[in-house]
């Protein structure tokens, strides 16, 4: 089933278009990336979806809801969360308050709080350990997890991703996107940014590599890690090969 479609998008700021016509869905249970260089404009269509922006031309669709028009903080309300790049948690606050925090607009009793709370623990245990460190005390991989935890606490049914890996060791970043997947699998879609090309398609179900505001190749994760211009133009260079499997490739070069 789809939750999020966007069909035909053309985004930008002032009069300047980014964003040339892009089209993708995600469906429940799916991990959807959307992959390429700098400036090829991934953070402008999360910021769109999340309504941060207002689309040129082109929709977003949230299930039945057309997302034209509609503030950021009524599409929190219709279940898609944001963690934007940077982590952004309050660092003067405890781990504990800025997930209470993520559920302030809730309007939930506090024990339902509470036990979405323990939930995140359960997700990152390390986040349950720290429940009264200051967040600004946190490790890099810690504050991102507690980023993911506050977008949790409303139990969205589709988390938007921003690099979620930036600056973070193999490893952490490893733990951050398998729990992405997890997520995913267990209800909550993941349309996911990130510039760690070869462990976003190890988790991602289907991919879309932008160029210059284009969507020039799709595939699902295997298939985008297995073909060779995706190897040659974007993993060289990038840790850890995975095995090859052919596969076809959706290409679309010449937009
Ligand atoms: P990066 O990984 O570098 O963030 P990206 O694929 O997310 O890359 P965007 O940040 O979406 O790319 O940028 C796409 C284009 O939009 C770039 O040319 C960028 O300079 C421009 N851009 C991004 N944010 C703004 C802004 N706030 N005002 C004007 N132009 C912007």
């Amino acid at each position: 089933m789809t939750i999020l479609s966007a069909e035909g998008l053309h985004l930008g700021y002032n009069d300047l278009e980014v964003v040339h016509g892009v089209t993708f869905d995600l469906r429940q249970g799916e991990v959807v990336a959307l992959l390429g260089p700098n400036g090829a404009g991934k953070t402008t269509i999360m910021r769109a979806v999340s309504g941060l922006i207002r689309p040129m031309r082109g929709s977003i669709r949230l299930g039945t809801h057309d997302l034209a028009g509609l503030a950021a903080h009524q599409i929190v309300g219709l279940g898609l969360r944001h963690v934007p790049e940077g982590r952004r948690v309050f660092g003067s606050m405890s781990v504990a308050e800025n997930l209470r925090l993520g559920g302030y607009s809730m309007r939930k009793r506090p024990a339902e709080i509470r036990s979405r709370i323990d939930e995140v623990y359960g997700l990152f245990p390390i986040l349950g350990q720290r429940a009264h460190q200051l967040a600004g005390t946190l490790s890099g991989g810690e504050q991102q997890m507690l980023a993911v935890g506050r977008a949790l606490i409303t139990r969205p049914t589709v988390l938007a991703l921003d690099e979620p890996s930036l600056g973070l060791s193999p490893r952490i970043s490893h733990e951050i996107l398998s729990t992405a997947a997890r997520l995913a699998r267990d209800g909550t879609a993941v349309l996911l940014v990130e510039q760690n090309i070869r462990a976003a398609l190890r988790i991602a179900d289907r991919a879309h590599v932008l160029e210059l505001g284009r969507i020039v190749l799709s595939g699902t994760g295997a298939q985008l890690a297995a073909d060779p211009q995706v190897e040659a133009t974007y993993l060289s260079g990038q840790a850890a090969p995975t095995p090859g499997r052919d596969a076809p490739v959706d290409r679309k070069a010449g937009h």
